[in-house]
């Protein structure tokens, strides 16, 4: 399975990540000499890299060696670095192959079934309901790639399962020539990313990489509700299923019976589903349409579907203190994020946003502000929020996320939710959104 040009010289790896880390090691064992290196230094990745080092594995950390890269057999590139990244540049000018850690994987894993979930949002989510509804027919529950576990550790360990949901980013998809998904999921597509990608048309070309493969066998699922991705998917060969929440479709929401339909048929009641928003009537649709699609049987699309739980830091309900719900969405680092989970809100609620700006325009929150109490703002954006949002709703600024929570604990009525989705980045006061998460778990939990 190992092109014979590879056993000739060396293989480098491009990040030192968990990827990049798993791929190294994946290939020594196959024998082959690697060459892993990370622009970064820190303690840390010292101590890893001293693991690592073996007499077929090299790592270089603090600096890539350029020259070194450009003469390997292959490139193999973890899921955050950029196509434009230097030694990928310098690799691409050399002529050298380029595969994504994801690629490499795809290569590896038999005949193993791959549905593959893109989009710009969503992606986590979908991923994740199809791996819990693949489970609920049968077998482990396992969603690989840009989500957590790097698919090259499933190919490091087999038996591998007979179906695998795997999320791809667009850079993963952008040096993947091998990916060839029997089901591919295109969630949404907004711009994005564009201080990675020089243009729109750029970020969008390397998710239609998806289709590369694409063939009369393929099966395509995909948002009917949007332009976008019914461009982009237009013409590629393969069956095309979509779902919508506006109207009739392959799977649709009943907005009359409030029922999610597949093939005409009634699913199950939105009651029944626990993760909140529209946004996640469309997660749903789209995960029961590709488990479909993959031949798994309604029962188990339907306790699939109804048993999974909202993912950490994604409108994650806390707890329930005195009538109060609290929310965690501290996955919300954007103003659209923050507007999705706003639209999600079916009760009065305080929202507890700030961090970091992005840039984002703070007013685009106010249209969908209707049930809001009031809003608590902390952090380097509090005073930008308040000056944004006090023409529709009260507003008081915080400096500390501490107080944040404690004020709209005071703000909050019996019947409200307090809703953390902070629509800023997380890194005035916290390493990431994960912490920013686990510190409003810890607070709600202690009060
Ligand atoms: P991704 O992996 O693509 O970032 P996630 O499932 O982690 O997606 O969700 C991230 C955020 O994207 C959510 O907090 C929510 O704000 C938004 N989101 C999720 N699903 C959708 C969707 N189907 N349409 C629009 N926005 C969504």
């Amino acid at each position: 399975m190992i092109p014979e040009s590879w056993r000739g010289g060396e293989i480098a790896v491009i990040g030192m990540g968990r990827s990049g880390r798993a791929a190294a090691r994946f290939l020594e064992a196959q024998g082959l000499s690697v060459y892993l290196s990370d622009a970064a230094d820190s303690d840390e990745l010292r101590e890893v890299a001293q693991g690592l080092t073996n007499d077929r594995l090299t790592v270089d950390i603090g600096h890539h060696d350029l020259k070194r890269i450009a003469n390997a057999c292959a490139v193999i590139t973890s899921p955050g670095v950029p196509p434009s990244a230097p030694p990928l540049r310098a690799a691409r000018d050399a002529g050298a192959e380029i595969l994504a850690e994801l690629d490499l994987a795809a290569m590896f894993l038999g005949d193993t079934r791959l549905i593959v979930v893109t989009g710009t949002n969503g992606k986590t989510t979908t991923t994740a309901l199809l791996a819990h509804i693949l489970a609920a027919s049968g077998g482990r529950e396992l969603a690989a790639g840009n989500i957590g576990l790097p698919l090259i550790e499933v190919a490091g360990q087999p038996p591998f399962p007979a179906w695998l949901a795997v999320e791809a980013s667009s850079f993963q998809l952008h040096d993947a020539p091998h990916l060839d998904p029997t089901i591919g999921v295109v969630t949404n597509l907004s711009p994005d990313h564009l201080d990675r990608y020089a243009s729109v048309a750029e970020y969008y070309a390397d998710k239609r990489n998806l289709f590369r493969n694409a063939s009369a066998d393929s099966v395509w699922v995909l948002n009917a509700d949007d332009p976008a991705v019914l461009e982009l998917a237009a013409g590629v060969a393969g069956r095309h299923l979509h779902w919508s929440l506006a109207g009739d479709a392959d799977a649709y929401y009943d907005r009359t019976s409030s029922d999610l339909m597949l093939h005409g048929r009634r699913l199950l009641p939105r009651s029944d589903l626990s993760l909140l928003g529209d946004h996640n009537v469309a997660n749903a649709l789209a995960a029961a349409l590709a488990a479909d699609a993959a031949n798994v049987e309604a029962d188990a699309i339907r306790a699939g579907v109804s048993s999974f739980i909202p993912l950490p830091n994604r409108l994650e309900p806390v707890r329930e203190i005195a009538g109060v719900l609290w929310i965690n969405d501290s996955k919300a680092t954007n103003v659209s994020s923050a507007i999705v989970a706003l639209q999600a809100m079916t009760r009065p609620f305080v929202l507890i946003a700030g961090g970091r700006p992005k840039g984002d325009d703070f007013s685009q929150l106010n249209e969908s502000m209707q049930s809001c109490r009031s809003v608590v703002a902390y952090g380097e954006a509090a005073s930008a929020i308040v000056d944004a949002v006090q023409s529709v709703a009260r507003a008081a600024a915080v400096t500390d996320f501490e107080d944040a929570v404690e004020l709209a604990a005071g703000e909050a009525r019996s019947g409200d939710v307090v809703l953390l989705s902070p629509a800023c980045a997380s890194f005035d006061q916290f390493d990431n959104y994960e912490r920013r998460g686990q510190t409003f778990r810890q607070l709600v939990e202690a009060m």
